[in-house]
């Protein structure tokens, strides 16, 4: 045989071989993974860049698949996707990024995820060439995460009639198809529909004779949909087989969601306890495995019960470890992001590099003076994609407001001329604009205001139109710029460009570059402008949103503290101080002392004015107590109208004097409610800490205190 006609005859080979493992790797990965093997060493061997992109393609598949590997995976997609770019085969270029798609999606990037999913259609339309159900099936599942349900919808529905159109139907993937399309349908609130189409896909496994752990997901919706009925003992049942199957075939963040969907169900019967346990149990495995969005939705689950329930300590815990995830979540997905614009860059990159070679082969020929510009051109572009990658990096490193705004205005210059930069927010339900940053000439500016409807404002009109606004050329004092502009800059710009800041379709802010010069901004600036705008408007609302659970975990850490009656401390707290005062006591020999006191006859205050008045009137004390005491004394309620005292630095007479002193002031004070004049005394009972005692006995000594002094006639202070 020929050599040409090897080659062609093993590339044709390859092709097929690769193309059966597309298919099989799905079911049987081992089977899979030995064709790829084979078919990469034929394909070095005989120097086929097509087969050789393909299987990094493909083995991209099986380290996702078989070892979660993903770094590695989305490091060879990327390679195999810019091999087939750099060769031109739109074939492989149609696998690769169904992979990225996937991987991305999985990753939790679900923009990129898309993007890739429809460049691969994109692809499939133009050639013409029959489309992939799964494309379809992926892109609906996509945007049903990202909680597009309509459009979700739409691409499931098409992926069932396409696939239906295929000869020898995959039944596992049809049921699938089917079982998501119900799981939109139960979101949607129509159980019927949902019904209908969760029975059709049990219908398919059940006479294509699928084994046991196929029929998982249709439980876990059947489940659902069931619980959203309102048939309690039905869903159960349902979700619980589920686990099982997804236990039983090993599918870790299944097995995870279930028991969350079975803690929610057992919440929606108040049924807390059986809650908390299966939560428990599917924050363990989501643990795990790093499931972080999961995590993140147990975390919550479980500090909304513990807030119903008033216990702010676990609340307060669970809503600081969802933070501490969403702080995780946020950075990688600006991690991400500069991952796709890396992959963007190196597939720019390659295109490129296809066209100055072809520009300089001509100048070979030609010996042209236009194609070596043209080429030198090409050549610099990217470096600017670089600068915004590295901008881009630095963004990512922090969530603080300050650090994000004053990162961009020290690289932009990199790569624009900027006399003037400046970044607003808008807050859409005020209608408020406000700069964050405004800088000329690296001068601060002041920080103004102003309104959405702001007719003479650029940056309101940016924002109210959700788009650029771009002057190139304005004379200095002309009336456009009198009539917009912002009325604090120098009003020497001559070439303005406003962009919009925008996060999941909803505008955040603005952006200004400004120069003094005319025409300084080329389209080129404006791709800049775009990719960073990107950036900028992602990590604003990531700094935004982790302000916002920073100040609610503040409010719950204070809450967790606090007695909710009298605004003191409560006792859990003042038991972790007194620990902590008995530890530092074995350092420094510091003395302390406790105090606890109780109100004398307080349930005839009760009596006689009623429940209210007693409640008035421990709020009240409390405000007397604190006013009383010095600025290192803490003070705590122990429980109904008791309360505990810890005075550091006080020996036991001077906590004994101490106590003296508002005993007397109370006694002295009428409590008014509703123009009763009521009087009112305390008992105290004192004890400085002693070592060989411990904390327990010492409060115990001062609890025996107080009932000496309650035995001896009450309106004392007790301190032996
Ligand atoms: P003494 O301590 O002098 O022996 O008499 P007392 O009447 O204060 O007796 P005791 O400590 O047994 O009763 C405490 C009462 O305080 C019982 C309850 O009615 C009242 N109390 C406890 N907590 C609250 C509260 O939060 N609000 C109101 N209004 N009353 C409370
Ligand atoms: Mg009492
Ligand atoms: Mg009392």
């Amino acid at each position: 045989m020929e050599k040409k006609d090897y080659i062609e005859k093993t590339e044709k080979e390859i092709d097929v071989s690769l193309n059966e493992a597309w298919t099989l790797i799905r079911t049987d990965l081992k089977q899979a993974f030995s064709i790829i093997k084979k078919a990469e060493k034929l394909a070095i061997k005989i120097n086929y860049d097509k087969g050789i992109a393909f299987c990094m393609i493909l083995l991209a598949r099986y380290n996702a698949i078989k070892s979660s590997n993903y770094d590695e995976a989305l490091q060879l997609a990327s390679e195999g996707n810019e091999l087939a770019i750099s060769i031109g085969s739109d074939e492989v270029q149609i696998k690769a990024s169904y992979v990225l798609g996937y991987l991305y999606t999985d990753l939790g990037n679900l923009e990129l995820g898309l993007r890739n999913y429809f460049r691969g259609l994109e692809l499939m339309k133009e050639k013409n060439e029959e489309i992939d159900p799964f494309f379809l099936n992926n892109i609906g599942v996509v945007y049903y995460d990202s909680g597009q349900f309509d459009e979700a919808l739409e691409f499931l529905q098409e992926a069932l009639k396409t696939l239906r159109k295929i000869e020898k139907v995959e039944y596992i993937f049809e049921s699938l198809v089917l079982a998501n399309i119900a799981e939109i349908y139960l979101i949607k609130k129509n159980t019927e529909t949902a019904l209908k189409f969760i029975n059709e896909s049990f219908i398919v496994l059940k006479e294509n004779g699928a084994e046991s752990h196929c029929f998982a997901q249709n439980y876990n919706v059947l489940g659902l949909i069931y619980k959203e009925i309102g048939d309690f003992q039905k869903a159960l049942e349902n979700l619980q087989l589920s686990l099982s199957l997804y236990k039983e075939n090993n599918q870790k963040y299944m097995e995870a969601n279930g028991f969350k969907e079975i803690g929610k169900l057992y919440l929606s019967r108040n049924r807390k306890e059986e809650a908390i346990i299966n939560l428990k149990n599917g924050l363990k495995i989501a643990e795990r495995i790093n499931a972080f969005g999961m995590l993140k939705d147990i975390y919550m689950v479980l500090a909304e019960i513990a807030e119903k329930d008033n216990d702010y300590k676990n609340a307060f815990n669970y809503l600081k470890s969802y933070n501490e995830l969403n702080e995780k979540i946020k950075t990688k997905e600006l991690d991400d992001k500069l991952v796709q614009h890396m992959t963007e860059f190196k597939v720019e990159k390659a295109q490129k590099d296809a066209e100055i070679q072809r520009l300089k082969n001509e100048e070979l020929r030609r010996k042209s003076e236009e194609t070596a510009l043209k080429a030198r051109a090409l050549a610099e572009s990217y470096e600017d994609i670089k600068i915004i990658g590295e901008i881009g990096q630095k963004i990512t490193a922090t969530l603080d407001i300050k650090k994000v705004l004053n990162m961009v205005y020290k690289n932009i210059n990199k790569l624009m001329d900027a006399d003037i930069f400046g970044i607003c927010l808008y807050n859409a339900e005020q209608g408020l604009i406000t700069f964050r940053i405004m800088i000329e000439q690296g001068k601060r500016l002041p920080l103004i205001k102003t309104t959405i409807d702001n007719e003479k404002s650029f940056a309101a009109k940016c924002i109210r139109e959700k788009q650029a606004v771009c002057l190139n050329n304005i004379i200095a004092d002309s009336n456009q710029q009198l009539r917009y502009g912002h009325g604090v800059t120098k009003m020497l710009s001559k070439s303005i460009i406003y962009y919009p800041l925008i996060v999941e379709d909803k505008v955040v802010g603005a952006m200004t570059v400004q120069s003094y010069r005319e025409n300084a901004y080329s389209e080129r600036s404006m791709g800049m402008i775009k990719a960073l705008a990107s950036y900028i408007a992602i990590a604003l609302n990531n700094s935004q949103k982790s302000e916002e659970l920073k100040a609610k975990s503040n409010e719950l850490e204070i809450l967790s503290k606090t007695d909710v009656l009298t605004g003191v401390f409560n006792r859990r707290y003042l038991m972790d101080r007194i620990e902590e005062e008995a530890l530092n006591y074995k350092k420094t020999q510091q003395e302390f002392s406790v105090v606890i006191l109780d109100i004398d006859y307080f349930k005839k205050v009760n009596d006689i004015y009623g429940h209210d008045c007693g409640d008035y009137i421990l709020v009240k004390l409390t405000k007397l107590l604190k006013t009383s005491m010095r600025r290192q004394d803490i003070l705590a309620r122990w429980g109904g109208e008791e309360f505990l005292m810890l005075l550091p630095n006080t020996k036991g007479d001077a906590a004994t004097s101490l106590c003296e002193g508002i005993r007397k002031k109370i006694e002295g004070t009428n409590f008014v409610y509703r123009k009763n004049k009521i009087k009112l005394t305390v008992t105290f009972g004192v004890e400085e800490y002693n070592e060989s005692l411990g904390v327990d006995s010492t409060i115990n000594n001062a609890d025996k205190n107080l009932y000496k002094g309650k035995n001896q006639g009450r309106n004392c202070v007790v301190s032996h």
